[in-house]
């Protein structure tokens, strides 16, 4: 049986046939920090865990060396749709490889492990539910099996949050194979406990581990106090047409409600939750990622195993309940390294929602009692971290990265936050009006009692509680209430107040209190400068701010340049229709968006760009090339503003 991949037995281990594959079936030059070392350290022979966060390229780490040893990878991935995903990419690079999974029927599934016996894949994926049966087996201990990488190997961690009980299976299943293969683990989430859990499980034996930073540079992030929600999302989009993005609501509820809007304000959405039947859900997950439909509203249900790499916004109708789980979302924006923003719309009220998910949420699990306090517990420090996030007036990505123990720069330039011109304003007399009226109304009372007791609002509340009476009534009548928040929010996140987070939201002195009330104390808060501001949406401010943007955010392409783009982008689309896979994995974005900038005339330009390797090449470097000599003999002006190339 031939082979489509032709490595000379010479450069088995050879360390330099790296390159040629990266180059050939890839189509890159440079390999990214952190992949070379990963992949020598396999090539070596030793064990080998890699952390990068998503869209760092872990999948290189083990596909390279796998086509280097000669022998046979398998792969463990947890996801049907991330194999397909997968081997989808390694087909169109040129590359033999199979899953082994339950979409296959019965017939396809004995066919696959027969060209598997015969050596025709350097590459298997398989699910772990497979790794015992009989027939695997029998396959695997008849063939040469050089290493099992792991990904996503967060999974066989029970503190991680997708724990997979089949992922304990692996380490039986290798030790029933008559060689111990060199064992690799590639994760993007990796709390410490995780990562332990990973090398005892798996039982790595004194591993090469490395972890890069959780940074993703490429990613701009913003927090939106928007009074209209839904009024600046539609901004955002309204300015961001043809881009692809996802919309992550709370619950199902907001999701249709958002979608229907969305819809009936024309524009083209599709949707994603947990409530829609299989089939409905599977057309528009499909739809969303064969580029059918630009923009998907989804509850988190949606996301795991979709490596799209092409999105280029996630914003967030609403704040989820912890970091970790915002970074995992907004982390599926811009995986293939270009520009994108992640945009979160914060309102007060998420936080009961999310509290309501807290408190409701262990109740399924079997634990006692006392666990079941202590998670919960835990649960409400990780929602308080993540409410402060929307409050810090910090550079945004510095807040992230803190969270995760890496030290950020203070300044990243890429946030809403570091883009917002900050004034200094001393709130010290807000500050204490809030602080007496707590201390005054003897810590019973939640934010909007508080809050309407200083601007001396004319409630029902107020006159039942009496706080009508109360000597800080009115005291701050003259400041706009959402100042009169955001002060508070600052006090909380200086730690001078407390709110309880049992669900009732009642505001609470804290030790430090009495330091504001103390004579010739100052409350300073960075406030951004509201002329600056406008109350529109991000999109308009952003319009303003940053001028005519690129189809892809960040890069600044000509107006000619983005012409060319969607013709590119178009001819992709067909292509992909044609070869019955996504859009992205015939050529990335950014691969469309170098096309666009190179302007490559010849085969020899075509292989220059980023993503384009000889197998693509072959197959579709000439319709591309076509493409592109019709829009330049379409604006023959093209040719005065050519860059300088080698002839
Ligand atoms: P991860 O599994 O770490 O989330 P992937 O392996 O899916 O990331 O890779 C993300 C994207 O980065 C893919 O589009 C991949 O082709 C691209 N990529 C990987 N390595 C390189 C490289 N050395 N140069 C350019 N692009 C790369
Ligand atoms: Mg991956
Ligand atoms: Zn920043």
């Amino acid at each position: 049986m031939s082979r489509t991949y032709v490595i000379r037995k010479e450069d088995r281990m050879n360390r330099e046939g790296k390159y040629e594959i990266l180059k050939r079936y890839f189509g890159y030059d440079t390999f990214r920090e952190a992949q070379e070392v990963l992949i020598d350290s396999i090539l070596e022979g030793k064990d080998t865990f890699g952390i990068m966060p998503t869209g760092a390229g872990k999948s290189l780490c083990y596909q390279i060396p796998a086509l280097l040893m000669g022998g046979i990878t398998l792969v463990i991935s947890p996801l049907i749709s991330l194999m397909k995903d997968q081997v989808g990419s390694l087909n169109q690079a040129g590359i033999h490889a199979a899953y082994l999974n339950s979409s296959l029927t019965p017939g396809q599934y004995h066919k696959a492990l027969e060209f598997a016996r015969q050596g025709r894949y350097p590459i298997i994926y398989v699910a772990p539910e497979r790794l015992l049966t009989e027939s695997f087996l029998d396959f695997a201990l008849h063939s040469q099996i050089d290493m099992v990488a792991v990904d996503e190997a967060h999974c066989v961690s029970q503190w991680g949050q997708d724990f997979r009980p089949s992922y304990l299976k692996i380490m039986d299943f290798i030790g029933q194979l008559r060689e111990r293969p060199v064992i690799s683990a590639f994760t993007a989430t990796a709390t410490k406990e995780v990562r332990e859990d990973i090398v005892d499980i798996l039982q790595l034996r004194d591993p090469t581990v490395v972890t890069t930073g959780f940074d993703r540079s490429n990613l701009y992030f913003g927090v939106v106090k928007a009074k209209d929600r839904y009024g600046a999302i539609k901004d955002y989009l309204e300015t961001h047409k043809g881009d692809s993005g996802i919309i992550y609501c709370l619950t199902r509820k907001q999701v249709d409600e958002v979608c229907e809007r969305l819809l009936k304000d024309g524009f083209a959405v599709t949707r994603y939750h947990a409530g829609l039947s299989d089939e409905e859900r599977k057309r528009d997950q499909e739809d969303f990622i064969y580029d059918r439909v630009p923009v998907i509203v989804a509850t988190n249900a949606f996301g795991m195993g979709i490596d799209k790499s092409n999105v280029r916004f996630v914003l967030h109708y609403g704040m989820p309940k912890n970091i970790e789980a915002y970074y995992q979302e907004a982390g599926r924006a811009g995986r293939d390294g270009e520009a994108a923003e992640c945009i979160l719309y914060y309102s007060g009220q998420d936080v009961i929602t999310d509290q309501f998910f807290i408190e409701r949420g262990q109740a399924e699990q079997e634990l006692d009692e006392l666990t079941r306090a202590i998670i919960r517990e835990r649960d409400r420090e990780r929602l308080k971290r993540m409410t402060f996030y929307c409050f810090t007036s910090d550079c945004l990505r510095d807040y992230i990265l803190r969270y995760f123990g890496e030290y950020g720069s203070n300044y990243c330039g890429n946030c809403s936050n570091c883009l917002t011109q900050f004034e200094e304003v001393d709130v010290t007399e807000t500050a204490r009006a809030l602080i007496r009226c707590v201390e005054s109304s003897r810590q019973r009372y939640g934010t909007t009692v508080i809050v309407d007791t200083l601007r001396g609002a004319k409630t029902a509340k107020i006159k039942s509680y009496r706080m009508d009476e109360d000597p800080c009534y009115g005291a701050c009548a003259k400041t706009p209430v959402y100042k009169i928040r955001r002060v508070l929010d600052h006090l909380q996140l200086k730690g001078y107040l407390q709110v309880t987070d049992d669900g009732y939201a009642i505001v609470k002195l804290t030790e430090s209190s009495r330091e504001v009330l103390e004579e010739g104390s100052q409350v300073i808060m960075k406030a951004a400068k509201e002329t600056e501001r406008p109350e529109k949406g991000e999109g308009e401010k952003k319009k303003e701010s940053k001028g005519k943007k690129g189809p892809v955010g960040g890069v600044e392409l000509t107006e000619k340049e983005e012409t060319l783009f969607q013709k590119l982008r178009a001819l992709r689309t067909q292509i992909a229709r044609e070869e019955s896979v996504p859009p992205y994995i015939v050529f990335s974005d950014k691969t469309l968006v170098h096309m666009c900038m190179l302007k490559p005339r010849t085969r020899q330009e075509m292989l220059s760009v980023s993503g384009v390797g000889d197998h693509k090449y072959e197959k579709y470097g000439e319709r591309f090339l076509g493409c592109i000599a019709g829009d330049l003999a379409e604006a023959p002006d093209r040719a005065i503003d050519q860059r300088d190339r080698p002839e």
